[in-house]
Formats: structure tokens, C-alpha cells, sequence
């Protein structure tokens, strides 16, 4: 049995680690911006190194002992360097809302202009939102994606740019199921004099797997998670090709924005980057993108509307609209059968962000492990066909069909 030590100090966490591991095996996850973490990835958030103060960096502490730690801090911002082709990584940052924090607070100034993406169009609440920080600090403007197309109207970014004259341009999303052209908004940012930041906190894998182009020679300061498609442990980093903007982002991070580091998530970080590092982690980065199109396909022959007509990423977003459903109750009917998605809003959405239009599907986990286009196609009829036809059969056979499938892929079975 594993987890001794929990299971005799406290067994009520026991039971509830017990029960979401099994939960994680014997379901289709398919949050779009979650990822199962391997084994060494896991194994190293649970040593010693979480013991460890070491506020400030490498060789630069202002503590004693730090030797080991510098090596591990040393090893994730060099695999970093190597994995992102970037010149400048601070891998510091708790979260990917912290790595926008730190971007903000480093490079504009409380009341100037941040020009970003609605978050019902795919944004993310650090780009702005009145309910977040970022919101309350700044002057904030959005653009949208275009109401036909529904992918960004540039046309509609450079227009407010020159308008508001925003200090800095956010790009890079939550819930956007197209490849980003980075140097379009570079060009207008050169026009107004405005600062770019990219936040890849979703798409860092596909980037790193080479399916997704680089922001990084476009932009100012790049943001990201290291547990979402990038499959780390959770946390943020940012990069940068810019040596006056690094130095800013450093002060910022510590002693600006947080206290220690945690040594023990910034080693499993170094973890992960290595595992990304490899020829396997390419082939999943494609394959994750080809089992996005193959699932993306299906859910369309089977009469659902994608946003946007599909998908060039790890994520698709579904507007139920063409069956006449809510987001909430198809996440309920979904998570009945065994498969996690969230409710997720549709651009120009009628419905409230509680109700919402749509629901977002992503790949990443089922990728990882070990699926491909045959199955997102089975996944594809099952989602269809109960989101359909929610009947007492029609559930069973779903349960029964996606019990069938996560027992043949298995991933966390023997911590059970
Ligand atoms: C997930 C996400 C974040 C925030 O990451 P946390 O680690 O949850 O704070 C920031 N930006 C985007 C675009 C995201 O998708």
C-alpha cells in the first residue's frame, strides 16, 4: 500500500487522496488545462527539498545551505533556456497568475492601459479582469474575436491600440482553439509603443513540442504554467530574450511578489523540462494536437458546432447551441458518465458565465495516457450521443464504454 505515513497520521486525507487517485484512473479527464504529472515529476515534490528557504537565487541566497537547491534551481532554468530557445528564465513564480503579476508589476505601472482579450472570448481573469487583480490596478481595454470567423479580429486590436495607447498588449489564452500569429501583434505594439506579453500558460507544451510557434522572438516577456500541456508540477515561469526586462522581472519576483521559492516544485520543474526535452515528449505534443483534430471531427459529423470550425490546438470549444443544451447541464451530463469537462463560455455568449453556451474539451491528459485518434473518436460518440439523448440507456452504455476505455489505458494504477 502506498502512502503508510499519511494513512497513520491522517486518514481522512488518506481517503480523499485514495479516492481522487482512483477517480483520475477510472475517468475521462479532459479539463483542457490539466495534464497527469509522471512519476519523477510527482516523486520529487514529495522530498526534502520542500524543507528548504532559499529566498533570493542561485549563488545569490539569503540563506545558508543552499547548495543543492542552486544546483536544482540551476538545472530547471538551464533546461528551460534549452527547451524554449530563450535567453533569460525566472522559474520562481508559484503560479501562472504570479508570472503575470510579476510581467505587470516589472514592466507597466499601476493606472496604465493593458489591452487583452474578453475573457468570454477566451481571455483569462490575471488579463484584466475587474474581479482580479489586474483589474482593480489598471486601465483595462479588450478586444474580441471576430464574430465570423471567431478567431482574433486584428482589424479590432489595432484600432483600440491606437485609440487607448494601451502601456502593454496581452496575447495568449484560456480558451482558443487556434494557433496564435504572435508577429501581428508585435507590429502593432511597435506602432503604439506598447509592450507585448504572451501568456502560453495552456499552450506551453504544444510550443516546447514544436506544433505551435514560438512567441518568444516576438514578444516583449513570455508567461506560462508548467502544469498544463507542459506536464509539470503546478507552477509558473517567465522569459525573455531581453536583458534590461530579465533584471526587472527578477526584483519583481523576489523580493517584489513572493518569499521563498518552493525548491521542492522548482526541482520537479527541472524534472519535467527534461522529460520535455526528449524526442517522446515531441511525439506527444503532435500527437496531442492530431487527437484534438480527430475528436474535433467527429463531435462535427456527429451535428456539434465547434468554435471557430475546429481546432489547431490541444483544445476544442463546443457551442451546444446546434442541440439546443446549456454548459452546465452538459458538464453535468458528462460528468455523470465518467467524463470531466468544464462549462465554458462561446464568444458573443447569450448565457450567463455560470450557465454558458458551450463546454471546452481538451487532450492533453488523454494523450499522456497513451490514447490516440481511434479512441478520441469513440470518446467523440460517446460525448455526442449523451449530450443527445441523455436517457437512463443511453448513460449506462456511456459509463460502461468510458470505464472500458480508461481501464485499457491505465496511468496511476499501481499507486492504488
Ligand atoms: C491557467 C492560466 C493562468 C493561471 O495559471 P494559475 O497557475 O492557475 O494561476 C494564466 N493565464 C492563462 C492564459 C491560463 O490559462
Amino acid at each position: 500500500m502506498k502512502y503508510e505515513s499519511v494513512r497513520a497520521t491522517d486518514p481522512e486525507i488518506f481517503e480523499v487522496i485514495k479516492k481522487e487517485t482512483a477517480r483520475q484512473e477510472y475517468t475521462l479527464e479532459m479539463i483542457a488545462s490539466e495534464n497527469y504529472a509522471s512519476r519523477a515529476v510527482l516523486e520529487t515534490m514529495a522530498t526534502v527539498l520542500n524543507n528548504k528557504y532559499a529566498e533570493g537565487y542561485p549563488g545569490r541566497r539569503y540563506y545558508g545551505g543552499c547548495q543543492f537547491v542552486d544546483i536544482a534551481e540551476n538545472l530547471a532554468i538551464e533546461r528551460a533556456k534549452e527547451l524554449f530557445r530563450v535567453r533569460f528564465v525566472n522559474v520562481q513564480p508559484h503560479s501562472g497568475s504570479q508570472a503575470n503579476m510579476a510581467v505587470y508589476f516589472a514592466l507597466i505601472k499601476p493606472g496604465d492601459t493593458i489591452l487583452s482579450m474578453e475573457l468570454s472570448h477566451g481571455g483569462h481573469l490575471t488579463h484584466g479582469h475587474r474581479v482580479n487583480f489586474s483589474g482593480k490596478l489598471y486601465n483595462v481595454v479588450h478586444y474580441t474575436v471576430h464574430p465570423e470567423t471567431e478567431r482574433i479580429d486584428f482589424d479590432l486590436v489595432r484600432k483600440l491600440a491606437r485609440e487607448h495607447k494601451p502601456a502593454i498588449i496581452v496575447t495568449g489564452y484560456s480558451a482558443y482553439p487556434r494557433i496564435i500569429e504572435w508577429d501581428r501583434f508585435r507590429e502593432i505594439a511597435d506602432e503604439v509603443g506598447a509592450y507585448v506579453m504572451a501568456d502560453i500558460a495552456h499552450i506551453a507544451g504544444l510550443v516546447a513540442g514544436g506544433v505551435h510557434p514560438s512567441p518568444i522572438p516576438y514578444v516583449h516577456a513570455t508567461t506560462t504554467t508548467t502544469h498544463k500541456t507542459l506536464r509539470g508540477p503546478r507552477g509558473g515561469m517567465v522569459m525573455t530574450d531581453y536583458e534590461d526586462i530579465a533584471k526587472k522581472i527578477d526584483k519583481t519576483v523576489f523580493p517584489g511578489i513572493q518569499g521563498g521559492p518552493l525548491m521542492h516544485v522548482i526541482a520537479a520543474k527541472a524534472v519535467a523540462f527534461r522529460e520535455a526535452l526528449t524526442p517522446s515528449f515531441r511525439e506527444y505534443a503532435q500527437q496531442v494536437v492530431k487527437n484534438a483534430k480527430a475528436l474535433a471531427e467527429e463531435l462535427m459529423r456527429q451535428g456539434l458546432r465547434l468554435v471557430s470550425g475546429g481546432t489547431d490546438n490541444h483544445l476544442i470549444l463546443v457551442d451546444l447551441r446546434s442541440i439546443g443544451m446549456k454548459g452546465n447541464e452538459a458538464e453535468r451530463i458528462l460528468e455523470e458518465v465518467g467524463i470531466t469537462v468544464n462549462k465554458n463560455t462561446i464568444p458573443f455568449d447569450p448565457e450567463k458565465p455560470t450557465v454558458t453556451s458551450g463546454i471546452r474539451i481538451g487532450t492533453p491528459i488523454l494523450t499522456t495516457r497513451g490514447m490516440k485518434e481511434e479512441e478520441m473518436r469513440q470518446v467523440g460518440q460517446i460525448i455526442a450521443k449523451v449530450l443527445k439523448d441523455a436517457s437512463e440507456e443511453n448513460k449506462k452504455w456511456a459509463k460502461g464504454k468510458v470505464r472500458e476505455l480508461a481501464e485499457a489505458f491505465p496511468f496511476y494504477r499501481d499507486l492504488l
